[in-house]
């Protein structure tokens, strides 16, 4: 069986991606399975895609195998896109999810439903040894919710309501989720990669 590295240590993000690639026949191994210290990787990019880059190469040179990196976000219209790449640590520097989604209901308290439009995005980079780097973009479209609502995934899961739907993403199964979600549509555009690995 094939190993890959996925660069997070988001316990979300790394059921996600265990999961999703399950079917692939691949081991999935994340920085929390390293015993030693990982230094936090300064993600000073502008962008998720140059963000995904940066985890996954600075992972990929530290370790002789594969990795995958994600760089997710909300990005919210009524807000010029914010939170966007800074979506981890909207209200503050300990990323706190709670703090993040009370945060953004409150700037939008006065904002009207039908303005109240979003999206999740991801962008997830595939560093290899010796091979160029390359990276594909996932979204998933939606609205915020007046109140946080469900308890499954993590985030902004809770304020979040894809579009189509009367429920928040925490109001979904995982299996729900992952066959929706910016990180599904994102992988699918490895798909190929995934299946020549394994
Ligand atoms: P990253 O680890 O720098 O990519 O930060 C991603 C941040 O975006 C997370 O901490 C969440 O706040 C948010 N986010 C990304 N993906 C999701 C998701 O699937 N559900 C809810 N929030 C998400």
């Amino acid at each position: 069986m094939k190993e890959l590295v996925v660069a997070t240590k988001n316990q979300g993000k790394v059921a996600e991606f265990r999961s999703m690639f399950s079917k692939y026949d691949i081991e999935v191994k994340s920085l929390l399975d390293f015993d030693e210290t990982i230094k936090d990787i300064v993600e000073d990019g502008d962008t998720f895609e140059d963000n995904a880059v940066i985890k996954a190469e600075a992972i990929a040179s530290q370790y002789n195998i594969p990795v995958v990196a994600d760089d997710s976000g909300l990005e919210i219209d009524a807000l010029n896109g914010q939170p966007g790449v800074y979506s981890a640590r909207y209200a503050g520097e300990d990323k706190n999810d709670q703090k993040n989604l009370k945060k953004v209901l409150s700037e939008l308290k006065d904002v009207p439903e039908s303005e109240r439009t979003a999206r999740f995005v991801c962008a997830v980079a595939v560093a290899r040894p010796n091979q160029e780097t390359f990276v594909k973009r996932g979204t998933c479209e939606g609205a915020i919710a007046k109140f946080p609502r469900g308890t499954e995934g993590f985030g902004y899961d809770a304020i979040f309501i894809p579009k189509g739907s009367d429920r928040t993403m925490a109001e979904y199964s995982s299996e729900e989720k992952n066959s929706i979600s910016h990180r599904k549509n994102a992988i699918v555009k490895i798909e190929q990669w995934l299946q020549q690995l394994s």
